[in-house]
């Protein structure tokens, strides 16, 4: 996955903006790259079975799927653990893809994962700061998606795929800091797990 620089991004953008149809692709290539990780490597490293959590996918605005009573919020990715189901609004992942690049929608969709990983686990090895853990497994995912020949990264598209954690900071529910965390604790959980992998995201 070719990623750019968010200035570049930008300035390509001007002239070719990417529409609904390539944040669908990125997604669908984003969701068979993570789960694709997670199938290969969760019995190994936690010792039982993996299920993929249902993706209940893309909606627009507030009609996101029910989430234990809780209406999805516009402009917001979330993983509902009561009914194993991934969801995000696709306004939010247009808007990450114009002002990033397709990593936006790749790091939505690993943390999300992430969530569900958490749900898998052992309640022990849940952080309590269980969204820098997310972005944690999002980089070990992704990583390790990369190693296992699911993705194809560009030298820098880790620090890149981190940097996107940084500039959307506060923007939207997704990257509010007072519950995910400020950017730079967001980008060295992200960095810990890219570069050591899951084990090193696993509170012990
Ligand atoms: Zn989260």
């Amino acid at each position: 996955m070719a990623t750019l620089s968010p200035a570049a991004d930008r300035a390509r953008l001007s002239v070719d903006a990417p529409g609904a149809a390539a944040t669908t692709a990125a997604e669908r290539t984003a969701v068979a790259a993570v789960d694709g990780f997670w199938r290969r490597n969760f019995t190994q490293l936690f010792g039982r079975p993996y299920q993929s959590p249902r993706v209940a996918g893309g909606y627009r605005g507030s009609n996101g799927p029910i989430c234990a009573g809780q209406p999805a919020l516009a402009f917001n990715a979330f993983y509902c653990p009561s009914q194993d189901f991934l969801a995000w609004d696709e306004n939010l992942m247009d808007a990450g893809y114009q002002r990033v690049g397709d990593s936006w929608v790749y790091l939505v969709v690993a943390h999300e994962w992430g969530h569900a990983i958490q749900s898998r686990i052992n309640r022990y090895q849940v952080s309590l700061a269980t969204e820098l853990q997310a972005d944690c497994l999002a980089g070990a995912t992704l990583a390790g998606a990369q190693r296992d020949g699911l993705i194809r990264l560009q030298p820098g598209d880790n620090e890149e795929l981190a940097a996107t954690l940084t500039v959307l900071a506060d923007t939207y529910p997704w990257t509010n800091h007072g519950s995910h965390g400020d950017a730079q604790q967001r980008v060295a959980s992200y960095n810990l797990g890219a570069g050591q992998g899951v084990l090193a995201c696993i509170a012990r």
